[in-house]
Order: C-alpha cells, then structure tokens, then sequence
C-alpha cells in the first residue's frame, strides 16, 4: 500500500487525488489536508461568482472524494495541527498542493495608504473566504485603478461594474453584494505597463466586457499597432485584440452607460499619493523594447482615484524547512520534487499561471513522479498514525461527509437565484456540521 498526504484541497490537490486513484488502484491511500473547513480551494474562494460553470468542476472532485481510499481532512493547518516533517514519517510522499494565495507586492511608494487593496483580498472578500470577510474596501470611490491586464484584473472589473441584476445565479457572498449595490463606482481604469498586443486577458472573458448592463469599455485607438500585425499573433491572444479592437466602436445604447472601464496601456504606476488614504496614483507613460519588455519615458501624469486595486500576480507563502524561490514565489523544485519524498504541484510548483484545467495535466505528471520514486511503497504507517497524531493534539478534523452538511446548510440558506450562501466565519462552517 502506498501513502499520499496532499496538502491543499483546491484543483491540483484533487486533481492528483484522481491520478493517485487512477494510477495504484486499491493500492493507494489519499488523504488531502486542507487548513479550511470546507474544500475546493480557488473553485470556492479565486473562480468569480458569476462564472458558474468554471465552478462545476468541483462535482469531479466530489466524484474523487467519493470514491475508494481518499479522504479529506478539513480545519487541519499543516505547520500548527501537524508538520512536514511528521508527515514526512507517516507517508511515503506528501504533495504540496497550496497553490498562490498571497498577493505579489506592488512595491512602488505609497503602496501601504488605505485604500490600495491587493487582489487576494478583494477577490477573497467578494467570494466570502474566512481571511478576508471583514476588508471593508472603499466602495465609496468614484474612480478606481486596478493595476494589471490579466484575467484577474478583469474579474474585479466586472464584479465592480455589475449590477444587481447581473449578479443573479451567482455565489457572491451577502456582505459584498450589500455593499457593491451602494457602491458610487463610475470609472474603473485598468492600468497595463505594456500594450494591446502584451494583454494577459483571455478572449471569453475580455468578451464579457462588451455586454455589461451599465458599464462600457473604453480603448484608446492610438495604442493599437497596425491591424496586419495581428495576423502574427497566436490565435487566443488574435481574439483578445479583436475584442479590443471592437471596442473602439461606440454604440449609442454603450454610450448611455455610466460606467466607463478604460484601458491605459503603456501605463506604469510609480506612486500611491495621498493624504492619509488613496487620492490619486502617479503614472509613468512606458515603451517597449525589442524583446516587448516596458520601460518608463519619464513622462508621467496623476490618476485621480480613490481606490486601487493590485492585480499583479500571486505568490505560494513559504514553508518554514522547505525550500523556496524567493524571486519566482514558488517552492524550489525539479519536475515537482522538491525533497526526498516531498513535491510540489499546481500554482505551488510552476506559479501562478494557466486555467484551473491546465493543473489537471501537471497533477497526473506529478504522480507519475511519485510512483516513479515510491515503488509499491509498504514502508509507512499513513492515516492510522496521522489520526492519532491529530486525536492526541484535540484536532477537531472536518470530513468529507461533515462538508457535505455544511454544504446542505449552504444551499438552504441562499437568497432567491443563487446555489449558496457561504459561511464566511470558520466557526460557522464547523458548527454547521452539525445542523
Ligand atoms: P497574470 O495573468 O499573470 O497577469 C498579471 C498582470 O499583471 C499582467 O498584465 C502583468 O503585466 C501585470 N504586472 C505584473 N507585475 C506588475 C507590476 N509590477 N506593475 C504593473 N503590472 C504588473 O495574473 P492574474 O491575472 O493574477 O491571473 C493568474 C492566472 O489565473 C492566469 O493564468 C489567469 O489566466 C488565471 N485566471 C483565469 C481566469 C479565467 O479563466 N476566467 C480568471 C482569473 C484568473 P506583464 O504582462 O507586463 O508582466
């Protein structure tokens, strides 16, 4: 019998639980730790509410869940509950699954003023996760600056522009939605050091833009290269520009909007400015060199807003004894090894890159890693002894079965149209269990 230990309940973890499964058969035990009480991880907390369909995937991992031999083990903090290196002893690998939740750090002056809020939060504040759920960002602002041109950047757009309305079959929590209805948002400008050709947005996504009940996306024509040049482009990235291109074109029904989103490309922040709270950032026009990096002009100008947004990218906290790339914010590692008996996988391997799909391919390579490494393995006690680690320590263990309860509680406590109301308090969702 061979031993899995996952750390990290979202897409990679239950994904290379369903490799594990597929791989050894009955001669696997997968037992998945996650910190939270409740799982899926970025299906729960990173996916936007109003997609879905993005979050449908998690009845594949139920599907895992239920099947033989894996089990997941909730309100379990790998570092507090139990270490690594225990672990290590009971298991013959243990698979760090912890993906990207913390911010990368926008490190420009002013950076720390209220107002400037890091994506993790924002996200983690609208999606309801226990860490974030009294942020408070300031929906009073009228003008908002979300730094980045990803898929990230572009969700809180979208959140920020919605209408009630829009909102409708979607899991965004009570609190945000109560708030994002008073909100005075009419200019949300998303700032991109480089340009159209450069963009990190997706075209489905970037799509959605154009048909927002109240906002309308505005682009500068003067920022496009030459149309021709967009046939050099690989097809995703065509379709992103075409989007853009498309959003040159007014129509009188998008010019009663009152929302604007405008597109500043070539646009680097280099100042938060401020008298004890966001009032404008400081900008500095770039260029691109040959190799389409961005390099300021030493032309700059000021954005009056009163909120930003960091939308820059996300980094895997470090583990202390584990070792870590400090300049990529990812666990050190070789094809997800990181130690003898130790991988990485997902976000937590190769950075924040990719859509929840491309960690299925990583996951399954990940485990033919491991069998590669552990052969029929026999060599370790696995979950008896992780049990009795955790009844000896009083660790109040979440399962499966406990989540599908508080997953019921969930569902029958949603407002009209919407699958759920989460639990946003970590004591709820435990005393949900019990309902
Ligand atoms: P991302 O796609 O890497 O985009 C990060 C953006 O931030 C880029 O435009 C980047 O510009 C910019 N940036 C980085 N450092 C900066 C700095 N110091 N100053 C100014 N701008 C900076 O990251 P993400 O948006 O966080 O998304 C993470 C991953 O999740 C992506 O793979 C994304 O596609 C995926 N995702 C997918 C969906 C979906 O499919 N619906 C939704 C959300 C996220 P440069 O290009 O110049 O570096």
């Amino acid at each position: 019998m061979r031993h899995i230990a996952i750390i990290g309940s979202g897409p990679a973890g239950y994904y290379s639980a369903e490799a594990a499964q597929k791989k050894f058969g009955d001669e696997v035990a997968v037992d998945i730790i996650d910190r939270l009480p409740v799982p899926f991880g970025l299906i729960r907390s990173g996916v936007a509410p109003d997609h879905q369909s993005i979050k449908a995937v998690s009845l594949r991992y139920e599907k895992t869940n239920l099947g033989h031999n894996v089990r997941f083990l909730g309100n379990v903090t790998v570092g507090k509950d139990v270490t690594i290196a225990e672990l290590q002893k009971l298991y013959d690998a243990v698979v760090l699954a912890t993906g990207a939740p913390d911010d990368r750090l926008l490190e420009i002056p002013g950076s720390y003023l209220p107002g400037v809020v890091g994506s993790a939060a924002f996200v983690g504040w609208y999606n309801g996760h226990p860490d974030y759920r009294h942020l408070d960002p300031p929906l009073d602002a009228r003008s908002v600056a979300i730094i980045g041109n990803g898929n990230v950047a572009l969700d809180v757009a979208r959140i920020l522009a919605k209408t009630e309305n829009e909102f409708t079959g979607s899991d965004i929590v009570g609190h945000a939605l109560d708030r994002l209805k008073q909100s005075n948002v009419e200019k949300i400008t998303f700032l991109g050091r480089r340009g159209p050709h450069q963009i990190a947005m997706t075209p489905k996504e970037l799509g959605e833009l154009g048909h927002l009940e109240r906002a309308r996306p505005v682009v500068d024509s003067q920022d496009f290269p030459d149309e021709l040049d967009d046939a050099l482009l690989e097809p995703g990235m065509r379709k992103s520009v075409t989007h853009l291109r498309n959003f040159q074109i007014i129509t009188p029904e998008a010019q009663q909007k009152p929302i604007e989103i405008i597109f500043d490309f070539f646009a680097m922040p280099v100042e938060v400015q401020g008298d004890g709270k966001v009032e404008k950032l400081i900008v500095e026009r770039t260029a691109l060199d040959k190799y389409m990096r961005s390099h300021g002009t030493g032309e700059r100008y000021a954005l009056d807003c009163q909120m930003v947004i960091s939308c820059i990218g996300y980094r895997t906290p470090p583990i202390e004894g584990v070792p870590y790339e400090h300049g990529r914010g990812r666990f050190a590692n070789s094809d997800g090894r990181i130690l003898p008996g130790l991988y990485c996988v997902g976000w937590a391997r190769r950075g924040p890159s990719g859509t929840i799909g491309t960690n299925r391919p990583d996951s399954f390579a990940i485990i033919e890693v491991v069998a590669e490494d552990i052969g029929a393995g026999g060599r370790f006690e696995g979950r008896a002894g992780l049990d009795r680690l955790l009844q000896s320590r009083d660790v109040d263990v979440v399962t499966f079965r406990d989540w599908k309860k508080i997953e019921a509680a969930e569902t029958t406590r949603a407002r009209a149209g919407s699958p759920r109301e989460k639990f946003t308090d970590i004591a709820e969702m435990i005393a949900a269990r019990k309902s």
